[in-house]
């Protein structure tokens, strides 16, 4: 059985103080594992409020994720921070690959590829996100450019690594805009990306695989995408920022 896991992306949102706040008031609505009914969540927070994000969640069903990392172990990179000291802060994922730093620094499918292998290397999950841009759909490239982004990003991950791996597929033109992938079209791309996952890796690994869905998810309409048989969860930028919205997510789960 795939597990259901909803993950939240705060992005550059919350100084440590707001993140630890905001964290108490989910942990509060989230209560305990039974009360989640088999859904996984993460936080994913910005470098500053990792380690009061991991205190805020000690004991409770919360996962935190960074970000973004550097694909080094350790070295003369100002300004970046490795998989190892993510780790030892107690963080258990990473959000690799998401548009926003492929459009917005330059992140290759290798470069992403380099963090995936250093995140798991070191022990975090990584959260390796694709996704097609609006012109990519209008000229039926869709799948081309989600295959080619969810190759590059595994290339080298082994199929005992594969147990860690949740990839988000993310519609570029959906993130942050309102304007959500219907059911029916996120579920043929998720379909889509299962079967890349079973060329790559077989059947029985590709169908353990959570393959979450990213762009405008909110309370309104989470239950209509988790229900399509390959949506396993969301991955949810604006809607996380609030404990009470996010519940709402979560709750659809
Ligand atoms: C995201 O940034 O990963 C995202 C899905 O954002 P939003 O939910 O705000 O569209």
């Amino acid at each position: 059985m795939r597990k259901t896991i909803i993950a939240g992306n705060w992005k550059m949102n919350k100084t440590h103080k707001e993140a630890a706040e905001t964290l108490k008031k989910l942990a509060e609505l989230v209560i305990d594992r039974e009360n989640l009914g088999g859904v996984e969540v993460i936080i994913g927070a910005p470098f500053t409020a990792l380690e009061s994000a991991v205190r805020a969640t000690e004991n409770t069903p919360i996962a935190i994720a960074a970000e973004n990392m550097n694909a080094n172990e350790s070295g003369a990179f100002t300004g970046e921070i490795s998989a190892t000291m993510l780790k030892e802060l107690g963080v258990e994922y990473v959000i690799l690959g998401h548009s926003e730093r492929r459009a917005m620094y330059g992140e290759t499918d290798a470069i992403v590829n380099a963090k995936v292998l250093a995140a798991l290397k070191a022990g975090l999950k990584p959260i390796l996100c694709i996704g097609e841009q609006l012109e990519d759909r209008e000229t039926g490239k869709t799948n081309e450019v989600n295959g080619t982004q969810l190759k590059g990003g595994l290339s080298g991950v082994s199929v005992e690594d594969m147990k860690n791996v949740i990839v988000a597929y993310e519609p570029v033109w959906a993130i942050g805009t309102g304007v959500t992938a219907t059911p029916e079209m996120a579920e043929e791309t998720h379909a889509f990306v299962r079967s890349v996952l079973v060329e790559l890796y077989g059947n029985d690994v590709a169908e353990e695989v959570t393959i979450q869905y990213g762009g405008s998810m909110k309370p309104e309409n989470a239950k209509e995408l988790l229900a399509q048989k390959n949506i396993d969860g969301g991955l949810v930028g604006g809607a996380a920022l609030d404990a009470e919205v996010f519940y709402g997510i979560i709750a659809a789960g």
